[in-house]
């Protein structure tokens, strides 16, 4: 892709001339003191003074003017000054008593600026101000517009040509985002054939993950898979001191895209316009100006439906939940595509794409480095690489070979460990025993679901592994039991701690929270409780939708309070001695599993299968 933009050179001249006004500047307003400088050079005395000194006959003359009365005195005493002069007081007798002790006096006549001042005074303020505006408009021209332009967006656009176009090819390891991404290239490509049919193209698409992973890359991939234009921006450059100022970049930036249609918009940090309004933690300030920008942006995608020459919008973000549910509506951003850290096979297909950009030499293995690479996002791949072909130029060396590869994690580790992205080696084993436990229990469970996919790369912002569970067939209804295995099934990972570590980690915070939902509900919304019988005991309103407190309770008295209580803390308790039963009866087969996870780090499908196949219930849970 070529740039298309040239960047303003800072212009030099204009500063000079910036200096020189500010000089004749301050030269007026020096000027405009220094009379009075001169003047206060005379002693000033209390105007009770003067006054009797008029009234004692020692005042010869007096010459008055708006701000003050300089006087001179008859004989004035041998050293002291004979000039001396006062601030007048709002006094209409003065005249006359001054006439009654024959005081010589005399008014200044009205103030006559020099020319010059004067002619500064019309010229230099006009001046000042064209000039600020011309560097307003200078500093936010984008491109060859001459005009005065706050408004412009500074968004800079690509044009994808043949040599430098990015395609799908350059992007590796988020296979499903790929997937999602081709449909809308079709859409760019022949917007025709879903227009004929009555099919409505998408106008937004929200790319979901954490930083580096390529979202910026696959946007631009599907530009040049389509070959059309693409516009880049970050959210944040829409966001300026001047409120409004957003929002009409925000209009120019979709005027100018529809001009170049079809094309992608790309916007870059979402959140940075797209924060809820409605949070309680915005600050008063500055929310303003975001709050017209969104409104903007959401106009403007609204606003265009044009047929066959569509404009596509794709944005990123690392946050989505601070977005503005108004932004995730049918019509705005509706598409969501998660672009995760790659896995062992995506770390080893990026690797492979950045290693073939530098020598190297016969003996490197990329599968050993793709091993320990996990939790890298493709940005920290590629940077390894990189770093490491720096290591070994430094070292003198014409390829890079293991060692500066193996160096280079180490470096690129140091870097991300800040960021807590990378589990140590025991952090790591923790985690697998975790997911495995999870997945034995869950597969000995009823209810219906099936353990599709077990893994240990770090994803997403929190989780440190997971265990996919599917549903083999579509289910509207849970019985007890079901319920009662997806309690044991989240227990499972704490309780495969418990078993083969004897200690219990933090891991396990988000399934006690869920298991102890599920408790909750099963006593107090479904009536599943023996003791407390079919009452539902927590009220059901629309709250939980929109985002209230959930499950406000009934009024009940306090010992029914205390016998929920209890059933929510029974049910816990029993799933979770089922699940270490479980585990306990399938001890090997939750380390074999475990180790085999430790070497791949995503066992999934038929392999799955395959070990669970060989899980055992024990006798004594069968309840
Ligand atoms: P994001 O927009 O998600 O923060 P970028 O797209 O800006 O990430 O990625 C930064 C750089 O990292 C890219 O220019 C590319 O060199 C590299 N990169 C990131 N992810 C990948 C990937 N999946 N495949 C190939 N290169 C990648
Ligand atoms: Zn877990």
């Amino acid at each position: 892709m070529a740039i298309r933009q040239d960047e303003n050179p800072p212009n030099r001249r204009f500063g000079i001339i910036n200096l020189v006004l500010i000089g004749l500047g301050v030269l007026l307003l020096v000027s405009s003191f220094l009379p009075n400088q001169a003047i206060q050079q005379v002693p000033r005395v209390p105007y009770s003074l003067f006054i009797n000194q008029v009234d004692d006959g020692a005042v010869k003359r007096a010459f008055i003017t708006q701000d003050q009365i300089r006087y001179e005195l008859n004989n004035a005493e041998e050293g002291a000054p004979s000039v001396l002069a006062t601030t007048p007081i709002f006094d209409m007798e003065l005249p006359q008593r001054l006439e009654q002790h024959g005081v010589e006096f005399a008014a200044a006549p009205p103030k006559r600026p020099s020319f010059i001042t004067t002619a500064l005074s019309w010229v230099v303020p006009p001046l000042i101000f064209i000039l600020v505006l011309q560097f307003f408009a200078r500093r936010s021209m984008g491109g060859a517009q001459g005009a005065l332009s706050f408004t412009k967006s500074k968004a800079r656009v690509y044009v994808p040509d043949e040599e430098s176009r990015v395609t799908f090819a350059d992007v590796a390891g988020v296979d499903e985002a790929k997937d999602e991404l081709t449909e809308i290239v079709d859409f760019l490509k022949t917007p025709e054939r879903y227009t004929a049919i009555g099919a409505r193209i998408p106008k937004g698409v929200l790319l979901v993950g954490p930083p580096g992973t390529g979202k910026t890359l696959l946007s631009k991939a599907v530009a040049g898979e389509a070959g059309v234009p693409f516009f880049i921006i970050s959210g944040s450059e829409f966001v300026e001191l001047f409120v409004g100022a957003g929002a009409a970049r925000v209009r120019d930036l979709f005027e100018q895209a529809k001009q170049k249609a079809p094309c992608i918009i790309f916007i870059d940090e979402l959140d940075a316009i797209g924060k809820s309004r409605s949070g309680s933690m915005g600050v008063v300030g500055g929310n303003d100006e975001r709050e017209q920008t969104l409104n903007q942006l959401l106009t403007e995608m609204d606003g265009f439906a044009s047929k066959d020459k569509p404009v596509i919008v794709l944005a990123a973000t690392n946050q989505p939940e601070v977005l503005d549910a108004a932004l995730l509506r049918p019509g705005r951003f509706d598409r969501q595509v998660l672009v995760d850290r790659p896995d062992l096979s995506g770390r080893r297909t990026i690797l492979e794409i950045y290693a073939k950009k530098v020598k190297r030499s016969e003996g490197v293995d990329l599968d050993l480095i793709a091993q320990a690479t996990s939790g890298f996002a493709g940005a920290d791949l590629a940077n390894l690489v990189n770093e490491a072909a720096l290591l070994a130029a430094r070292a003198k060396r014409t390829s890079v070979e293991q060692e500066d590869l193996n160096e280079a994690i180490e470096r690129v580790v140091a870097g991300l460990e800040k960021k807590s992205r990378v589990l140590q080696p025991d952090e790591k084993k923790v985690v697998a025993y975790h997911e495995v436990g999870h997945a034995i229990v869950g597969h000995l469970m009823p209810g219906g679901s099936k353990v599709a996919k077990i893994s240990i790369v770090p994803r997403g912002m929190s989780a440190l592994g997971y265990t996919l569970q599917l549903p083999t067939e579509e289910r509207f209804l849970n019985s007890k039991q079901d319920l009662e295995g997806q309690i044991a099934t989240l227990l499972g990972g704490r309780s495969a701690e418990e078993l083969v570590f004897g200690s219990i980690t933090t891991g396990a915070a988000n399934d006690l929270q869920r298991a102890t939902d599920i408790a909750e509900q099963m006593v107090g919304t479904y009536g599943m409780s023996e003791t407390l019988g079919p009452l539902a005991y927590d009220k059901q309103g629309g709250s939980r939708f929109l985002g209230g407190p959930s499950n406000p309770r009934r009024v009940v008295s306090d010992a029914t309070a205390q016998a929920i209580d209890r059933e929510v803390r029974n049910l816990v308790d029993r799933a979770h001695d089922r699940a270490l039963a479980i585990l306990r009866g399938n001890r090997e087969l939750l380390e074999s599993i475990a180790e085999k996870i430790l070497e791949k780090e995503v066992i999934e499908g038929e392999d799955l299968k395959g070990l669970l196949a060989s899980s055992v219930m024990p006798q004594d849970t069968v309840s």
